[in-house]
């Protein structure tokens, strides 16, 4: 990308009032059938039009076509029941019910991908397709078929690179997996975690990204993240093994977090989303601010490595607050480019 800092976001953009209740995850959808349809497409053209209105380089569809990163993803895939719902702890931290396996998983058509032509035809920019990692599928759902959470990672990973490859050749740039799983779960990160997001990307020209983080501004993650300590060291446990494997960029959550910015450090090479902007919060940062983050990354990441991004998803956050946070980005990321270009 010849541009210097190209600005993106993590994934989730707020959803309009008309097509699901503002501010919350899961939200339902507010219509059905083709009314529904063609909603999610409206809600896509918007996100888009704020993006660009806001200067966001890399565009992404705002996943206004998913009720969340993960379940919607896993609703179209077989060997999943939906109905059947079991409580399991989700990243050893908050209860959720959640669909459970009870047979083999496959997919049987494409996900995402009618979708990202669509993104595709309304927009030049660079855009950006989120899908979940398998580590973070596995930990999101009940497992009463494969009982092991490796085997049904790595199910999960051929059917990602499956989607993937398609997504590709509809025109995405940089395809990202979400893995907030990977803050968590060390030793199946080096085990196979990393293992299992390399078979997703097998064979895949385009960009591939990992996005890890401390999840969304809900409750359960800010009391969690009041348990950490003073100095967040989580990355460093699995920053080695990344640095080695064939990612191209990893995304990271740094404004606001106790995150020591030196464990950059031990992923020198690949591309960095920097996120400058907190998702836990209504206050909309200062351009200063962002510049700030941005300006102590550069001491680790090459400038050319650098993409200034989000935290995190902001489907929590109101669409004001959302604008307001995304124009900050770009007025950041602006003081910098003049700073290394002058
Ligand atoms: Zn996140």
């Amino acid at each position: 990308m010849a541009l210097l800092l190209p600005t993106s976001t993590a994934g989730s953009l707020p959803k309009p009032s008309w097509l699901a209740e503002p501010e919350k995850l899961w939200s339902p959808w507010k219509l059905e059938g083709d009314a529904l349809i063609e909603a999610k497409q409206d809600a896509l053209r918007l996100t888009l039009q704020e993006q660009s209105h806001a200067g966001i380089d890399i565009v992404s569809d705002g996943e206004q076509t998913r009720q969340h990163f993960v379940t919607t993803f896993i609703e179209h895939l077989d060997g999943v029941d939906f109905e059947n719902r079991e409580t399991v702890k989700i990243r050893d931290r908050y209860e959720a019910s959640v669909p459970s396996v009870v047979g083999a998983v496959s997919r049987q058509k494409p996900v995402f991908v009618e979708d990202a032509k669509f993104l595709r035809q309304q927009t030049d920019q660079p855009i950006k397709w989120a899908l979940p990692g398998p580590m973070t599928m596995v930990d999101t759902l009940y497992d009463g078929h494969y009982k092991s959470r490796e085997k049904l990672a790595w199910e999960f990973a051929t059917i990602l690179n499956q989607e993937a490859r398609e997504l590709e050749a509809a025109g995405v740039d940089i395809i990202q997996f979400d893995e907030p799983a990977f803050n968590v779960f060390f030793d199946e990160v080096n085990d196979w975690g990393i293992a299992t997001l390399e078979r997703a990307i097998e064979g895949l020209k385009c960009e591939t990204a990992v996005h890890i983080c401390y999840g969304y501004g809900i409750k359960a993650n800010t009391d969690w993240k009041k348990t950490l300590g003073s100095e967040w060291r989580q990355y460093e446990e699995v920053f080695p093994k990344l640095q080695q494997s064939a990612i191209d960029i990893v995304s990271l959550e740094c404004i606001n977090s106790r995150v020591p910015m030196d464990l950059i450090e031990l992923i020198r090479g690949k591309k960095v989303m920097v996120g400058a902007i907190d998702v836990a919060t209504n206050t909309i940062e200062t351009p200063e601010q962002v510049a700030g983050v941005l300006r102590k990354a550069l001491k680790f990441v090459e400038a050319d490595k650098l993409y200034p991004s989000t935290n995190c998803g902001m489907t929590p956050l109101s669409r004001q607050v959302a604008r307001g946070k995304l124009r900050a980005l770009s007025a950041g990321t602006a003081i910098i480019r003049q700073e290394l270009t002058t």
